[in-house]
């Protein structure tokens, strides 16, 4: 695939688009040269979500996203902006498109993939006149990808469709099919940059990204929220808020940013406003693959507080740096001695009371 744009100066573009102009205003004009010259279709299908990765994705306003995936990326269907529905969408711009390339398109899925009552919970269509559900579209033509894109958490990991009691089976896209290379983008919803750039590196190299252990793209990925917060001092200094709204690391309030991967509090959400922590929630680590079956505002018990870090973190799947590991185990094991966090201790002054 020819572009102008070496690998070397797009990664340079991804890693340092934030604020006014989104990477989508950045990226269009290659992504269209990428597309005149023959680049794959992209095919965007839904399953179990709520959409919200597809919202995500249009509140890019730098250029409008609409134009860029109808005019500038040869988007042949998504559901909520294509023209064509129904029986036009599924046979022509899904299926055919599908069968007439055969491993050069690629295949987005946002969305949890419903096993449950021969995946009877997720119908996206009729095929002759039985339902046709989303466990066989993405079967069907998922196999046939270049590759696929798993947009937000549900589709990479199986998100919140995917948590317990999880009435309906819901599995992850990497559960169903196999033997295609598969990218996580994940986030809920993930930032729209993460998923143009990701969109716009496989249009314009022809293959997938560099991917970390989970399947994330580096480029989006490879920073760990808590090394990046500017919250950090407070942790460096043991100084913890107790409530919402206080000053301090909010690690306390269950903040999951020594675990979590990403890079909004460099690139900021809603075209450069602010990010989780900036505006005074906790990361609630939605880019990893236990989101959100952790408990979301309680520090995790497994929490590292000792030596032992390294091994915790292990057990709960979480690939840290044994760096920051050592780092937050001895900051931590710190606190906890000198009693700044953990469990309350008994209030000496009310013990005998009944
Ligand atoms: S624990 Fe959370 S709030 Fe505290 S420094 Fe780390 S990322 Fe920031
Ligand atoms: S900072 Fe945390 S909650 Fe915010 S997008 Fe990143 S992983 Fe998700």
């Amino acid at each position: 695939m020819s572009t102008k744009l070496s690998r070397r100066e797009f990664l340079k573009m991804c890693a340092g688009s934030a604020a006014a102009i989104s990477l989508a205003g950045y990226l269009a004009p290659f992504m269209k040269e990428a597309v005149a010259a023959g680049a794959p279709p992209v095919i965007w299908i839904q399953g179990a979500s709520c959409t919200g990765c597809s919202v995500s994705l249009l509140n890019t306003v730098h250029p409008d996203i609409k134009e860029v995936l109808t005019k500038v990326i040869s988007l042949t269907y998504h559901p909520n902006i294509s023209a064509a529905a129904g029986d036009l969408a599924i046979k022509e711009a899904i299926y055919k498109v599908a069968e007439t390339n055969p491993k050069n398109f690629f295949l987005v899925v946002e969305g949890a993939v419903p096993m449950g009552a021969d995946g009877l919970y997720c119908t996206v269509g009729e095929e002759g006149h039985e339902p046709l559900v989303f466990k066989k579209l993405l079967t069907d033509i998922g196999s046939k990808a270049k590759a696929i894109l798993n947009f937000g958490t549900c589709s990479a990991y199986g998100g919140v469709p995917a948590t317990d009691p999880n009435p309906t089976d819901c599995k992850p896209v990497s559960a169903v099919v196999k033997n295609v290379p598969l990218v996580n983008v994940p986030g809920c919803p993930p930032h729209p940059d993460w998923m143009v750039g990701t969109i716009a590196h496989v249009l314009l190299y022809g293959d997938i990204p560099e991917l970390d252990a989970f399947g994330r793209p580096k480029m989006f990925f490879e920073k760990i929220v808590h090394d990046n917060c500017q919250r950090r001092q407070y942790f460096d200094n043991a100084i913890f808020a107790k409530t919402f709204g206080e000053m301090g690391c909010m690690l306390e309030l269950g903040c999951k940013g020594p675990f979590a991967h990403c890079d909004a509090m460099n690139r900021m959400w809603n075209q450069g406003n602010n990010w989780c922590v900036g505006c005074g929630g906790v990361c609630i680590g939605c880019t990893e693959p236990q989101f959100p079956g952790w408990p979301m505002y309680e520090r995790l018990p497994e929490m590292p507080v000792g030596p032992a870090t390294a091994v915790t973190a292990d057990q709960i799947g979480i690939v840290l740096g044994a760096a920051t590991a050592l780092g937050i185990a001895g900051h931590l094991a710190g606190n906890v001695l000198t009693g700044r966090i953990g469990p309350k201790k008994a209030d000496k002054s009310k013990e005998g009371e009944a």
